[in-house]
């Protein structure tokens, strides 16, 4: 007997879902509230939140509901709620999991947000964060206390693009009690965390999948039972916090989600060819998909097959003049624009320490490896990237570094 094989696009695929009149994509749901034909059944739905019944929209709307569970297709889990913000779906998650004096244990390496998140707001409600080397299993270990609930980290790290071991990080949780929760905002399709065992994935929906830059987004993916806590009217983190996400927005993003497939696939290959050109000039470069890249390795043991390695790349330009003036010179020739974010069809690039990552205090970003010239690519769809190629070299070139 053949098991059914693991395909997360084809599983989006066949979520068919029309509109009011057979239109091809879903109605959208133009309202913040619902009627009720009597108090009686509104009361009753009030009490037991019943399912498929909308209430107030930012408690769920439909538009939201058919967003949800697309993504919760794409990662393999049994249920997903959509949020305004990838900060929004983030920061509910771990106010949801986390009460005063419990702890998280995080990847040092993570997006600046997420680390403020921890480091400077999370404290004033007495939940604390150990930042330690995810790929340093012992260190993780160590740094797990009877009061941690979370260990956090992200699937291609932001913006080292680290390739923890999710399976080996999962099984720690299991064994600890404790929740493993992977941002796999960089490798939507290419890597399933839950796949791999983590019980709880959250994403930036502003980056790859919506693809478009136009508007920002985010999703918690998770079990029917955790996506409920969120969402109860009376505990849940994402119904009291309220960072709704509105259905205009989620009408866009459930549609640009069904050409996922085809984009992951192209941003893949052209920075793989982008990867490899910076590496054969002997440059600074990082990027999973090249053989020196240090979790090479691991990264083909647990990607699913058929999307490569991602869109984003770093190159190191030795010093922050140095990168500052490559930037410059790239957005003149058009490679791409400088302008933080990832996941758009055009090259985006941006000097990680002073932009995304910069609530990261800079010894820290030291003890990581991050450094003043490393600058951040996220690939663009462009048709012919040898073209591209050739007006990055020249940059290289008239800015010294090639
Ligand atoms: N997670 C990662 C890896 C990110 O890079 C970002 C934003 O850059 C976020 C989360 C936050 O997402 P949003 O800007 O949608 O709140």
């Amino acid at each position: 007997m053949t098991s059914k094989k693991f395909d997360p696009a084809g599983d989006i695929q066949d979520l068919w879902v029309f509109g009011e009149y057979g239109d091809v994509n879903p109605s959208i749901s133009d309202a913040s509230t619902y009627t009720f034909l009597d108090p009686e059944t509104l009361k009753e739905r009030f009490s037991e939140e019943i399912e498929g019944c909308f209430l107030y929209s930012r408690h769920w709307s439909p538009m939201n509901r058919y967003l949800s569970d697309a993504l919760a297709r794409l990662e393999g889990t049994g249920d997903c709620a959509v949020a305004a913000s990838g900060m929004g779906a983030i920061s509910a998650t771990l106010l949801q999991l986390c009460a005063s004096s419990d702890e998280i244990v995080a990847s040092r390496t993570i997006y600046g947000g997420t680390y403020a998140f921890m480091k400077n707001f999370l404290p004033r409600f007495r939940v604390s964060t150990r930042f330690v080397d995810c790929n340093k299993l012992d260190a993780v270990r160590a740094a797990i206390t009877p009061a941690t609930r979370v260990l956090y980290c992200e699937s291609i790290s932001n913006p080292l693009l680290s390739v923890p071991d999710l399976p080996a990080l999962a099984e720690l949780a299991r064994e600890r009690g404790i929740t493993l929760v992977v941002d796999n905002t960089f490798a939507p399709l290419i890597l399933s965390p839950a796949r791999l065992g983590a019980p709880v994935v959250v994403h930036s929906l502003t980056k790859f999948i919506n693809g478009a830059s136009d508007c920002v987004a985010g999703a918690v993916c998770s079990s029917h039972d955790f996506i409920n806590s969120l969402s109860d009217v009376n505990a849940g983190a994402l119904m009291l916090l309220g960072p709704a996400l509105d259905s205009l927005r989620a009408a866009g993003i459930h549609k640009n989600l069904h050409t996922l497939h085809v984009r992951m696939q192209k941003h893949s290959q052209n920075a793989l060819f982008i990867a490899e050109r910076l590496a054969e000039k002997g440059l600074k470069v990082s990027y999973p998909g090249l053989p020196q890249h240090p979790d090479h390795e691991r990264m083909r043991r647990l990607m699913n097959p058929g999307y490569g390695f991602g869109g984003m790349l770093t190159l190191d330009a030795g010093s922050e003049a140095g990168a500052n003036r490559l930037l410059k010179r790239l957005q003149e020739e058009k490679v791409g624009l400088l302008a933080v974010s990832l996941g758009y069809f055009r090259t985006l690039f941006s000097p990680s320490g002073n932009s995304t990552s910069s609530e990261i205090p800079k010894e820290e970003q030291a003890i990581m490896g991050l450094t003043d010239g490393l600058v951040r690519f996220s690939i663009g769809l462009d048709n012919d990237i040898s073209r591209t190629w050739e007006r990055m070299l020249g940059c290289l070139e008239e800015t010294g570094l090639a």
